[in-house]
């Protein structure tokens, strides 16, 4: 398996990407990208099936105790073990070795903790943990050691692009490590080795194991060139030859190393794994899809909010796990600190913050896993607010076994696009893009998923009547082939900006490769960044598009927009473009060009014939044979199709312009052009997602509404309601009994069809409806 994948490397390190392109072409792959770096990975780990392990999917609330050096001897294990058992934690994550080992490790170079001496208190922890019954994972961290180490193993250190080696930039006694080579590579294997064959533990957690930035150490350079024939990047530009083969090359490096520990812990105990903390959305740096494939089990590490982060971003996190993991069990870790950058890791936040920020991981899927660094406390109101979260969610517990979200609007997000067109501006270019869309769905109420761009086959993609693009610029044609597929089995589509302008390595395509489903050709652009530029409201209000903005006669436009040449008519366009003019001296403020016929959004409805016919795998004749013989039979399936050559979805998350919400609000109900599962209708704002269990289906109602949700920690919780709830059944299933968790009530309930009616009479944090089946 190993000669195999080295000599894919060297494949890698021949090929041009215009010889890359023409092979896999020729080859008819699906996704190009896979084909240089981790899909050929994912390919490999598919040929040798890893087994999961038996635990993964049972335990429902995990603890994690980071012990500090000076605990040995300071800490109390009971206190902890008795706190684990009142909050019916079912695993834990307990710090182990690496930067500093809590156990009497005989590997040489292992720091031992300085206060251990004859105590082992990592093995303490096992052995109590146990006796409860708990899942237990050992927690190491690599990135950092000591001058012992440097003098002997001066090339296990990570070296800046100055040539010097790196001092830790928390603990200048320290030194940071290289994640590429022989000290992860070799000694860190031999660390993972000791503890799972002294411990038995049931898995390792792997903490800030992927480097901790750019490394020009002599292995990093070496491997590098062997397998780019390159030399590392000088240069964050995603488009230099060099930096592309790092993003890459990085990837590949992680991706081997994970496998090599994970393989070398279950020749110890077959029924472990090794976990990684990694993954994320699409600014996350390595491959998702691959990641999906590769784990039994993620961890989620978005610990608390900093900045200007709404509450739903915690959601947001095990939506895009979700995206690539599918029903493999998602854990998501909070701290109970505040999470800014001064890193302030003993603070406690207010049970409001902690409530909240919770309950929207739990309503999106998330296994509840609390972190503490120090086993001695410095401050303990954490400590009840965990407690009532953690028994409440025992209580619900049946109803938190989801087997399948019962959205029906995907939102796509794209690593690539982040890698290869954001580059350093991700966060804006890409990033801002879903950000927007997220807020705008979570003030819809409206249910949905996030999808992984690398993973639009039908299996993944046909459980939506939607899928939303926010300015996913860079696609492959295999991509774009996927979407159109989507589309040609009556899904609908909506578009903003440069979506697909550019192909899955940041190249900019002559026209859009969606063009035909845009109905428009790039004409030119972008334009911008725009000031003082409108939105005309067309007289046509019945346009879907407007409701609620029957009254408005402009709107504001957007920042940036690009120039587009329409392939077909479009008639009565709902918004057209009322260009740019100054905005000082105010003498000046007048509007130069007051109407253009120019659309600002391109609404296009197909209908399609005996989709499934076509979707069938039977070969071509039989297709067609089908086809002649169904045609006039078949359901007329209609897709709808929005495209916005401007980035609505940037600039709302910017400016968070009521008008842009109404427009993406209409949008997606036009697009999905069906009931959605579930309505809400009520003050306030609420994420609202919608489950199903083996017997039951739920609906959570997270309340957000809080003059604090965008940032700075919650200071109380505020209830709002009364909430009508309109949801629809799973087909062919009956309701037993309905019921409000929180509130602990059975709620009056009205059934027409596939529909119950039913009201909330309040809300104060979370509330789940359940419905047995
Ligand atoms: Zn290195």
């Amino acid at each position: 398996m190993k000669g195999k994948i080295r000599s894919q490397r060297r494949g890698f390190t021949a090929l041009s990407r215009r010889d890359f392109l023409r092979t896999t072409a020729l080859a008819g792959a699906t996704i190009t990208l896979g084909n240089v770096s981790s899909g050929s990975l994912a390919r490999e780990v598919a040929a040798v099936p890893i087994s999961t392990p038996t635990w993964v999917d049972k335990p429902m609330r995990w603890a994690q105790l980071t012990l500090v050096e000076d605990d040995p001897g300071k800490f109390e294990p009971q206190f902890w073990l008795d706190y684990f058992r009142r909050t019916r934690s079912d695993a834990v994550c307990l710090s182990a070795g690496g930067c500093v080992a809590y156990y009497p490790t005989q590997i040489p170079f292992h720091h031992r903790s300085q206060w251990l001496g004859d105590s082992d208190p990592f093995g303490q922890l096992v052995a109590g943990c146990r006796n409860l019954g708990m899942v237990v994972i050992a927690r190491t961290d690599p990135h950092a050691t000591y001058d012992d180490v440097h003098d002997a193993h001066p090339d296990w250190i990570a070296v800046d692009a100055s040539g010097n080696k790196r001092r830790h930039w928390a603990s200048p006694e320290m030194w940071v490590t290289c994640a590429h080579g022989p000290y992860n590579f070799e000694f860190m294997t031999e660390v993972k080795k000791e503890i799972v064959a002294r411990y038995g533990v049931d898995g390792i957690f792997i903490n800030r194991w992927d480097g901790s930035g750019m490394c020009y150490c002599e292995h990093c350079r070496k491997t590098f060139r062997e397998a780019s024939g390159r030399d590392l990047p000088r240069t964050t530009d995603p488009q230099d030859p060099a930096r592309r083969a790092y993003i890459l090359w990085r990837q590949q490096r992680l991706f081997d190393l994970w496998q090599l520990w994970d393989r070398e812990v279950r020749k110890i105990n077959p029924n472990s794994c090794v976990i990684p903390n990694t993954g994320g959305g699409a600014t996350s740096s390595l491959d998702m899809k691959t990641i999906g494939e590769l784990a039994p089990t993620l961890i989620a590490d978005r610990q608390a909010r900093r900045g200007l982060t709404a509450p739903w971003a915690n959601g947001k996190n095990g939506k895009e796990f979700r995206a690539a993991l599918g029903r493999k069990p998602i854990v998501g870790i909070f701290s109970v600190g505040l999470e800014e950058p001064h890193r302030w890791k003993d603070s406690v936040q207010s049970d409001a913050e902690i409530r909240i920020w919770v309950a929207d991981g739990i309503a999106n899927d998330l296994r509840p896993w609390f972190t503490k660094f120090s086993g001695v406390l410095h401050d303990q109101r954490w400590l009840r607010v965990v407690e009532e979260i953690y028994r409440r969610h025992a209580g619900w517990e049946k109803y938190l076994r989801n087997e399948v979200s019962l959205a029906r609007v995907g939102l796509v997000y794209s690593q690539q696009t982040a890698w290869f067109y954001g580059g350093e501006r991700a966060g804006a270019r890409v990033e801002d893009h879903t950000l927007g869309w997220y807020q705008a769905l979570i003030e819809a109420r409206i249910p949905f998923e996030m999808v992984h761009d690398r993973l639009l086959d039908a299996g993944h993609v046909d459980r939506f009547k939607a899928l939303i693009l926010p300015n996913v610029a860079a696609l492959s044609d295999s991509q774009c082939r996927q979407i159109h597929e989507f589309v040609g089995r009556g899904g609908s589509l909506i578009a903003t900006y440069e979506t697909s302008l550019y192909d899955e390595w940041g190249v900019r395509r002559n026209d859009f490769g969606l063009a035909d489903l845009f109905g428009v050709n790039f004409k030119g652009g972008p334009e911008g960044p725009m000031r003082n530029a409108y939105l005309r409201l067309e007289q046509d209000r019945t346009n879907p598009l407007l409701k609620d903005l029957e009254d408005a006669q402009r709107i504001i436009h957007g920042v940036w927009r690009l120039d587009v040449h329409a392939r077909e008519k479009f008639s009565n366009p709902p918004l057209t473009l009322i260009p740019s003019y100054p905005d000082l001296p105010m003498e000046k403020v007048y509007p130069r060009v007051g109407r253009t016929d120019k659309p600002e959004v391109y609404l296009r409805e197909l209908k399609i014939q005996n989709a499934r016919a076509a979707q069938t795998e039977l070969s071509r004749s039989a297709v067609s044979t089908r086809r002649d013989s169904n045609d006039r039979d078949a359901p007329l399936l209609t897709s709808r199709l929005a495209y916005f050559p401007w980035d609505i979805d940037r600039t709302f998350w910017e400016v968070l312009c009521v008008d842009h919400f109404k427009l993406m609000r209409n949008a997606v109900e036009w697009a999905a052009n069906e009931e959605p599962p579930v309505t809400v209708l009520g003050p306030g704002v609420l994420d609202v997602t919608v489950w199903q269990q083996k017997r039951s289906m739920t609906v959570h109602l997270v309340n957000l509404t809080n003059p604090m949700m965008m940032k700075g920690p919650l200071r109380e919780l505020i209830p709002i309601g009364p909430q009508k709830v309109r949801v629809r059944l799973p087909s062919g299933r009956s309701p037993r009994r309905v019921h409000l968790l929180a509130a602990n009530e059975t709620p009056r309930v009205k059934r027409a069809g596939r529909y119950l009616t039913l009201t909330v009479p309040s809300i104060l944090d979370h509330e789940v409806v359940a419905i047995d089946l």
